[in-house]
């Protein structure tokens, strides 16, 4: 039921700490080009780039006078509206830049940051409350697959990033695991559908069929060209969130044209 829905593919690049401004909107310009040359169709395919902060007011211009057939987002949203909290940006800001996505929890900001389980529950919130929608990142590294197996840790983060959210919502999730975060060791397209068929499992328990059928699950973790076309063909993966590999031209507009190299 859930997989008989058709549901878009999302390619998402987060660039992390790269690119600014000035190189940000010469990559969107050429990212733009390529796909007009290529008569990408935003149907078929949606892209979404993830800049630093800084890149956003740039990226929202220059995507907004073209009507360039790509989305964007931030990489992180504060959970609190306003106030005392330096370096901190909310999600009224960033909807006031026409995001539509804000990456959340991502295994980076869980570890360098130390985000917990609630403060990315809370920020799933805060970028509902402005309707933002949250690619809520969720993963398990190398000792956790030892201990617990693969999908036990992904299950337990989605679980508690979705708690008490209503059942109408518009949310991504994106399966990474930490070990294949830029190691250049992606893991196989079966391991991401059996943990992307455990995450869906959650969201029909938690936000019921509807909600589940519409979802995307992306994979990311040493996302490349030559693998894209792997996960793209499992029932439950539905896109990839792209590091390192998003801040090459070639290498990210031919993930986003995997559907060449599949013939689909
Ligand atoms: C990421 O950081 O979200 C990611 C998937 O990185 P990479 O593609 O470089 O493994």
């Amino acid at each position: 039921m859930t997989n008989s829905v058709r549901r878009t593919p999302l390619i998402a690049g987060n660039w992390k700490m790269n690119l600014d401004h000035l190189q940000a909107i010469a990559f969107v310009q050429k990212l733009a080009w390529g796909l007009a040359d290529a008569k990408h169709d935003a149907s078929s395919v949606e892209v979404a780039v993830f800049p630093p902060f800084t890149d956003l007011r740039s990226v929202q211009t220059l995507i907004s006078a073209d009507k360039l057939p790509i989305a964007f987002g931030a990489q992180d949203v504060s959970e609190h509206e306003s106030g005392a909290y330096t370096g901190e940006i909310s999600g009224a800001f960033l909807a006031g830049l026409d995001c539509r996505y804000v990456i959340i929890g991502h295994s980076e900001r869980r570890t360098l940051h130390a985000e917990s389980d609630e403060q990315v529950a809370a920020k799933v919130k805060a970028a509902l409350k402005h309707n933002l929608a949250p690619i809520i990142c969720v993963g398990e590294t190398a000792e956790d697959l030892e201990k617990h197996g693969q999908s036990a840790v992904p299950v337990a983060q989605l679980k508690a990033a979705i708690e008490g959210i209503s059942s109408t919502v518009d949310i991504v999730v994106a399966y990474e695991p930490v070990w294949a975060i830029g190691s250049g060791q992606a893991a196989t397209p079966e391991q991401a559908e059996q943990v992307a068929a455990a995450l869906r499992a959650v969201l029909v328990e938690t936000l019921g069929e509807d909600v589940a059928a519409k979802t995307r699950i992306l994979y990311g973790g040493s996302v490349k060209a030559s693998n894209i076309a792997g996960f793209m063909r499992e029932p439950n993966v539905d896109g990839a969130l792209v590091g390192g590999a998003s801040l090459d031209l070639t290498e990210f507009s031919s993930i986003v044209r995997y559907q060449k190299h599949v013939g689909l």
